[in-house]
């Protein structure tokens, strides 16, 4: 076998062959790869018909998988030709999309790197710049995610994460059955969300939304109450606990900002123990908090009601909930604790929304996962330069579509 007829079989592309092969700029040196297409190869890029060739076009490039520590560059004139039914089109290349300046092979191994790890160091990988490396990477996301549809959404969950600093927002739509992300958009107000029912989703596909689940922001209430006729409101039980542990934390700060110097002494330690479960509670723990009793009633009033609100999510049946859910309302409207106060009038005004958790036990626990994943993705990529970068990492780690899967089967190398 000769040289060029091996750099071909290695190549793998249909129709072409390498003709010439030659090293280009300083130290190492890239290598260029010239392809040429097999006698009357020009095919139109719309119907696959060979057509007569009208004009060569000055040659390009395309950027392939390094060799050795070199980047390897494809070089080629494509031709124009006239199609019978389609007319003048310039011929279709079987290694990378129309008007990409990288091979489908490339593409591949980009993705599974950044899937894989920090984008910087995927760029050093592949021996490109990081600008290169986004910008190849915003592409190439966009076109598999063109005119992808969402499908079989039954249980939705709805969630906000800032992603970057300065309070910048992202409304995130999740597939809870499924686990993954459907929808990113900017911003965090009632006009984003309705955007993603608006456009993404039909009206069939709204009313077969069985369950939602949100936190008790009314924008996301109000948008699910408005679009999906047929769902049921979930309230996620991890976003009350957490509105309960901040009621709870505001008691401490309003005692310690009134407390003396002697005082604050017996308050220190107190925060991070008393946001946690009764479940991994320390012996420890639990003395710290018979001296609270003595040292701070207000605080340690908080305290014994946020434990017993616990108790809400082990009940199997509604009416008994619902009968605990007064209860507890009741007595902390008597506590005198203005924080918590505010909660219960939370609580009441959503309760359906709570009691329906009893009832179905769906939770944005699978959200919560993703949200981690997102957290990764978030330290992976350091300086987003947008919300698009964001999301294309998100989309490619925990989206709903398998996306390097969308590449050409023979220009998979892992
Ligand atoms: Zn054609």
């Amino acid at each position: 076998m000769t040289g060029m007829k091996l750099v071909s079989k290695l190549l793998k592309f249909k129709g072409f062959r390498a003709v010439n092969l030659w090293f280009e700029g300083k130290g190492v040196g890239d290598i260029i790869v010239a392809v040429k297409p097999h006698k009357n190869g020009c095919r139109c890029p719309q119907c696959g018909r060979r057509g007569k060739i009208v004009r060569i076009m000055p040659p390009r490039r395309w950027r392939d998988v390094r060799v050795c520590g070199r980047t390897v560059w494809l070089h080629h004139s494509p031709r124009e030709i006239r199609c019978p039914t389609h007319g003048r089109r310039v011929e279709a290349s079987p290694w990378a999309d129309p008007g990409a300046r990288s091979t489908y092979r490339l593409e591949y191994l980009l993705l599974r790197c950044c899937q894989a790890m920090p984008q910087n160091a995927a760029a050093q990988m592949l021996g490109m710049p990081t600008s290169t490396l986004s910008d190849i990477l915003h592409r190439v996301i966009g076109r598999v995610r063109q005119g992808h549809q969402i499908r079989d959404l039954k249980k939705i969950g709805i969630d906000e994460i800032s992603y970057a600093k300065g309070h910048k927002y992202a409304t995130v739509v999740y597939d809870l059955d499924r686990s993954c992300v459907v929808w990113v958009g900017r911003g965090k107000a009632r006009q984003t969300i309705d955007q993603f029912f608006k456009d993404e989703l039909s009206l069939y596909q709204k009313a077969k939304i069985k369950w939602a689940c949100c936190d008790m922001s009314e924008t996301f209430i109000g948008a699910i109450l408005q679009h999906c006729p047929n769902a049921t409101l979930v309230l996620d039980r991890f976003h009350v606990v957490k509105a309960l542990n901040d009621a709870v934390d505001e008691v401490r700060k309003e005692q310690w900002r009134e407390a003396c110097a002697e005082d604050r002494k017996a308050l220190k330690g107190l925060r991070w123990l008393l946001y946690r479960h009764s479940s991994t509670r320390s012996r420890k723990d639990t003395i710290t908090l018979k001296a609270l009793e003595k040292a701070n009633q207000r605080i340690y009033r908080a305290w014994r009601l946020k434990d017993e609100f616990e108790q809400l999510w082990n009940y199997k049946a509604p009416w008994a909930a619902k009968r605990f859910l007064n209860t507890w309302t009741t007595a902390a409207l008597r506590s005198r604790l203005e924080p918590l106060k505010k909660f219960v009038r939370t609580v009441r005004k959503h309760a359906d929304g709570i009691l329906a958790f009893v009832e179905i036990r769906l939770t944005n626990a699978a959200a919560e996962g993703i949200n981690r994943i997102i957290k990764i993705v978030k330290n992976r990529a350091s300086g987003f330069r947008g919300l698009d970068a964001f999301a294309d990492l998100i989309f490619l780690t925990v989206g709903d579509l398998d996306i390097p899967a969308q590449i050409p089967a023979r220009f998979r190398t892992l």
